[in-house]
């Protein structure tokens, strides 16, 4: 028997949640975002599931390529475009619809020999400051493009900082309106806060990403608590281990934890190593033979620790989920300092996964 640390991806719960996405935004096509291997999931896992949307979008061509050569046919979205200009002869083979963000990838499409011409993405700034042209660049770029034969479809893109705030999206959207006046374009803005939350966002294309995977854009569980989502990973494990302590003992490196009277401790096996976030603190919610419990004492590269006192029938052997459909991702990020996108992408290799 191999360790018993096992990810199971539920099938079911990405379909429903791709439901709940197309009932949120129903006027508007629907990337579903794939990125970072599906969030941790496994694009190749989770692809078919998900094969409802209208196509999907990512980062690296490798998760392209899969795509395709595994069969699908419909649209596919660089997030970041191409990195060089020699990725041009790929996106051309493989038909994908790239994100432009800078001048030096308008020249590069200017130059390249394509069998036919790529849709792309016009990304703009909308105030992150990350990728995309300004608001006042954005009707050059436009008509530089427009006027390229190597350029099919063009829609404009852009990305919210801070969609889980009502009145996060609302500079952003103003530089939107001034980049896009008089340009009668298809747009995609909606991540997936604004897809659950702004509907006056949506317009052509929205791309929901961590809803598909049933965990909260905001980071708290609360937020989506009404809104139908599955979590579609679950992690559990087992305890191999039990200790009696007294009081005063300690436990795990640090001695973080001490006993105050006595206490029945189960060891699991689940560490960093596996992803577990390193930074939970004692109190970060556990499930325990099917009882709610708490991590006590710092986190291991294989091991926690965990308080029995609610579970005293509890022993080797006995089922511990980590995350899933009773401890929330989002309620383990939280407590972590982080939020449960991180935790599903940093699933370690090691970790078996099944898919249910
Ligand atoms: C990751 C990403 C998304 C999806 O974001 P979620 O918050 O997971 O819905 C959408 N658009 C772009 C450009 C992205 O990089």
């Amino acid at each position: 028997m191999s360790r018993p640390i096992v990810a199971t991806i539920d099938t079911n719960a990405l379909r429903h949640n791709l439901a709940v996405a197309r009932q949120a935004a129903p006027h508007s096509h629907l990337w579903s975002v794939v990125k970072a291997n599906a969030y941790g999931h496994g694009i190749d896992r989770v692809w078919q599931s998900l094969a409802g949307t209208d196509g999907f979008a990512l980062l690296n061509l490798e998760e392209a390529i899969l795509l395709r050569e595994r069969g699908w046919k419909q649209p596919i979205l660089l997030l970041e475009g191409f990195f060089h200009p020699d990725e041009l002869a790929i996106l051309d083979q493989y038909r994908l619809t790239t994100s432009v963000h800078s001048n030096w990838q308008i020249q590069a499409l200017a130059k390249a020999k394509l069998s036919a011409p790529l849709d792309i993405y016009l990304k703009m700034n909308s105030g992150m400051n990350r990728l995309g042209f300004q608001p006042e660049q954005v009707q050059q770029a436009w008509s530089k493009l427009r006027a390229l034969e190597n350029v099919g479809e063009m829609t404009l893109m852009a990305h919210f900082a801070e969609s889980e705030r009502s009145e996060g999206i609302i500079e952003p959207m103003k530089r939107i309106e001034r980049a896009a006046e008089g340009l009668d374009c298809p747009r995609s803005l909606a991540n997936s806060a604004a897809t659950l939350w702004h509907p006056h966002t949506h317009y052509d294309w929205v791309r929901p990403g961590i809803i598909l995977y049933g965990a909260s854009p905001s980071g708290q569980w609360q937020d989506i608590a009404s809104s139908g989502l599955k979590p579609a990973m679950t992690l559990n494990s087992e305890i191999i281990g039990i200790q009696n302590l007294k009081s005063g003992d300690a436990v795990g490196y640090g001695a973080r934890y001490r006993a105050a009277g006595e206490q029945r401790i189960g060891v699991v096996a689940c560490g960093y190593a596996d992803g577990y976030p390193r930074h939970a603190p004692t109190g970060t919610p556990v499930w325990v033979d099917g009882v709610r419990s708490e991590l006590v004492g710092a986190v291991s590269m294989d091991m926690i620790t965990v308080d029995l006192t609610p579970c005293p029938q509890a022993g080797i052997g006995s089922q511990v989920e980590l995350w899933g459909d009773n401890v929330k991702i989002d309620e383990v990020a939280s407590a972590s300092g982080t939020v449960g996108y991180e935790l599903m992408c940093a699933l370690a290799p090691r970790v078996t996964v099944k898919v249910s």
